[in-house]
């Protein structure tokens, strides 16, 4: 029988940075070659991107063809962009809620701006406010070219082609994020699950289904953190390797109820989501109010499950109040 061909177990992992129109600034993508080649993200669809890995691949002998597997992290533009431009042979992997997004779904996006507009008017949005979202949402899927996902990795799967390896499945940041792990010295590549120079943000998202009840990303994202504090050494997708990722991790979680209690002090009468984030982040709610929006209401599903606010319907808004006393 013939011998399958796969990543040995001690092969390099080695970094390609690509430069995005995002104010998150560079992406790191990853290589980790052996008998097969595997590419971890792509970077977003713009002509400087493309560039940066093409020339990454060809500074190490490697065209797009030569990538037998590529492993997408999560549905990001700046992770899953390029996808398209690795076609044939390669097999293209990720969370099977990855799909839809690859394959720029119509279908997904009519489900998420259906979920949306009446998710973000209960919570107090203002309908221009809510329409300068849907846009944004709408330009972001722009950096992505679409690409058909071969293969579906879940942490219950093995990867062939990647002995030695584990999958973690680490939604917070995203729904769709997955980590892989190294086990013979705890090296995890970990996408924007944990970025050493900034906190990710665990962005609201739909329900996979219609119906559904939504994610509570930032306590989903408390959870996948606390599964890779054991890790040994941490490769992102932004910025240099984390190479104590305990202490980075702890210091995460604790900011995390620093924030609540912040947030909590701030809930000084009932309001509603949109009300609390503009008084606490006054004109940055102007800039980003996705992601200041994001914020405050992970940090009150915080506080809820720690049985500290409480949340009613008013009329047709929904309203949360502190128990504090
Ligand atoms: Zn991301």
């Amino acid at each position: 029988m013939k011998r399958m061909r796969t990543a040995s177990r001690t092969s390099q992992v080695e970094r390609i940075i690509i430069p995005t129109p995002f104010l998150v600034g560079d992406v790191n993508v990853y290589l980790i070659s052996g008998d097969v080649n595997i590419l971890i993200d792509t970077g977003p669809d713009t002509p400087e991107a493309k560039q940066a890995l093409l020339q990454g691949l060809r500074g190490r002998g490697l065209e797009t063809e030569d990538i037998d597997l590529l492993i997408l992290t999560h549905h990001h533009p700046d992770h899953i962009g390029l996808a398209g431009m690795f076609t044939g042979k390669t097999k293209t992997a990720g969370h099977p809620l990855l799909k839809p997004w690859l394959e720029k779904n119509e279908g997904l996006y009519e489900h998420i701006e259906a979920f949306f507009r009446p998710f973000f008017k209960r919570h107090g949005m203002d309908e221009e406010v809510i329409e300068q979202i849907v846009r944004q949402q709408e330009r972001y899927r722009e950096f992505v070219q679409p690409a058909e996902m071969t293969d579906e990795l879940e942490e219950t799967v093995q990867t062939p082609m990647l002995p030695g390896w584990t999958i973690i499945e680490t939604p917070g940041h995203a729904s769709t994020h997955i980590s892989l792990l190294r086990e013979e010295d705890g090296l995890l590549v970990a996408g924007d699950h944990v970025i050493k120079h900034i906190s990710s943000n665990a962005i609201i998202e739909a329900p996979a289904s219609a119906g559904a009840e939504r994610p509570k990303t930032l306590l989903d994202y408390r959870q996948s953190l606390k599964k890779c504090a054991g890790t040994a050494l941490i490769f992102s997708g932004h910025g240099d390797m984390i190479t104590n990722p305990r202490t980075l991790i702890e210091k995460r979680l604790t900011a995390q109820l620093q924030k609540a209690d912040m947030f909590l002090s701030k809930l000084e009468q009932p309001m509603t989501v949109a009300e609390l984030t503009k008084t606490v982040y006054g004109t940055m709610f102007k800039k980003q109010p996705d992601l200041t929006f994001s914020e405050t209401l992970g940090h009150l599903d915080l506080l809820a499950q720690q049985g500290r606010v409480s949340v009613w319907i008013d009329g047709n808004k929904a309203v949360y109040e502190s128990l504090q006393l």
